[in-house]
């Protein structure tokens, strides 16, 4: 597609994002909600939908959706209703979902994101109480689908967008701003790949300039951050390219395809479902009260926002390394935890932003699952800067101690790594390499002043690593200027 087609077109996008709340129980019946269960053995007689059952509202599905609301810049309505969503599903045995319409809890809010340094608001049209449904499991039956109802009546928060995201990646960074308040309010996990974070994303186009909207189509079924933002970007082209060519986008319902990088037709807008809400008549309206607002507005712990400006003036660190270590709430406690331990955040920072980030990534792995703990990376960088060892040894036993329990110290012992900054030690290590490399030494006497790194490099290696390269710097400079 030519940068010409994209100036001439503007994309419009309006995400619909649903987070599983982290509550003990279920949204509606006293029951776990925790994975992995054998199936069908969290259940009650209200899931499995038996007649003359009755909800009742578990309270920290909507402290959590208050939560959600008041850190997304939301109203909170005082009184809202239930809803009952009606539709036949063999993994919904009600045959209706529990969900909010007309009046949902929370209402206009926005988020602020950043793409490319700009700052852009995104309006969050609502957020709304409902429940899961079961699961229906293909693959392992031959001849039938089974069905697994411990994830029915799980709460679910539904979050609204205004049709304001304009790029795939202000979509991504939207997505990954509701990641991170929610992780920060300890409400949802959060992560995508295991589905306990959703999207549903409408995509439209129009011409630049024009003011009405678009006919949108909705993407489903993208279960990472990166297929959202590749499927809307091939669901941008299509429609470009369909309208280019003269033809109309039709409203429908697409899945996107991951292995085959493209989406694939659902349902059109003729058979879209009719849901005939009405209200829920088994539950009362849920009422907030302003004491109820005050008490959770006092829970809420520090955004990501404060923190990573707290880190700023607190630390001293730039706005850039900040922001990569408060992006991850867990990442932002295990770094505050070193500096407990150590006291100056410098060297933490410099560890943390580099080497730690760096075993991260490579193994794909939250910092919940590194394997180093903060006990462990206080001492390592405590025995850096008492002197013990040098920078090379440094990283030497962080390697070491990713396969291994042990301290630091230890391992620096058991390894041979223990500093060595004692000049008798030293002294016949500096006079020998001098003596073995008679050529660099008239170099460097010839002013090729930058052939003192070999030299300590020679030394490093004859002594093993242990020597301390700073004394050793002077000791060689000091031998060779007279
Ligand atoms: P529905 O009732 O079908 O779910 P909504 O009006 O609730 O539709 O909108 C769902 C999402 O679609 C919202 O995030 C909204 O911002 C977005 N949206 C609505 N119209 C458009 C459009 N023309 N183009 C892109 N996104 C849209
Ligand atoms: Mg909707």
């Amino acid at each position: 597609m030519t940068e010409e087609l994209h100036d001439k077109y503007e994309a419009v996008i309006g995400l619909e994002v649903h987070c599983q709340l982290l509550t003990q129980s279920k949204a509606f019946a006293p029951v776990s909600t925790e994975f992995g269960g054998m199936p069908n053995t969290q259940v009650t007689p209200l899931c499995l939908g038996h007649p003359g059952t009755l909800p009742v509202l578990n309270e920290n599905l909507v402290r959590y959706t208050i939560k959600m609301g008041l850190a997304t810049n939301c109203g909170v309505a005082k009184k809202s209703i239930f809803a009952r969503k009606n539709y036949f599903y063999p993994d919904l045995p009600k045959g209706y979902q529990i969900s909010q319409y007309e009046t949902p809890i929370c209402h206009d809010g926005h988020l602020d994101v950043t793409v490319d340094g700009e700052v852009k608001r995104i309006g969050i049209t609502r957020i709304h109480m409902e429940e899961d449904a079961g699961k229906s499991i293909h693959d392992q039956d031959p001849y039938n689908t089974l069905i697994d109802l411990n994830r029915a009546g799980t709460p679910l928060i539904e979050i609204v967008s205004e049709p304001d995201i304009r790029s795939p990646q202000e979509a991504y960074a939207y997505l990954n701003r509701i990641k991170q308040i929610v992780q920060y309010l300890e409400i949802c996990d959060g992560n995508m790949e295991e589905g306990s974070l959703r999207c549903d994303a409408n995509v439209s186009i129009r011409p630049r300039g024009q003011k009405e909207l678009g006919t949108r189509t909705e993407l489903k079924n993208m279960n990472s951050f990166r297929n959202v933002e590749r499927a809307l970007e091939y669901e941008i082209r299509r429609q470009i390219r369909l309208v280019e060519n003269g033809g109309e986008v039709n409203q429908q319902t697409l899945l996107w395809d991951a292995n085959e990088m493209k989406t694939r037709q659902m349902r059109t807008k003729e058979e879209a479902h009719d849901y005939r809400y009405f209200p829920e008549p088994d539950l009362p309206p849920v009422m907030v009260t302003e004491a109820m607002l005050d008490e959770i507005r006092a829970e809420l712990p520090e955004m990501p926002d404060v923190r990573k400006q707290r880190f700023v003036d607190e630390y001293g660190m730039s706005p850039e390394d900040a922001h990569n270590l408060t992006n991850d709430r867990y990442l932002a406690d295990y770094f505050e935890e070193v500096v407990d331990r150590v006291g100056d955040p410098k060297p933490v920072s410099n560890i943390v932003l580099t080497e730690v980030l760096r075993v991260l990534n490579d193994r794909s792995i939250t910092i919940n699952e590194f394997p180093v703990s903060t006990e462990r990376l206080a001492e390592l960088i405590q025995i850096r800067e008492d002197d013990k060892i040098n920078s090379s040894a440094m990283t030497e036993i962080f390697n070491e101690m990713l396969k291994q329990e042990k301290g630091a110290e230890d391992l620096a012992k058991e390894l041979n790594l223990i500093q060595v900054s004692d000049n008798s030690f030293l002294e016949p290590i500096v006079q020998e390499v001098i003596e073995d490399h008679p050529d660099e030494v008239e170099r460097y006497k010839d002013g090729k002043k930058g052939l003192v790194g070999f030299f300590i490099g020679q030394v490093m290696q004859r002594s093993q690593g242990k020597a301390n390269p700073q004394l050793v710097r002077e000791m060689i400079t000091e031998k060779l200027e007279d």
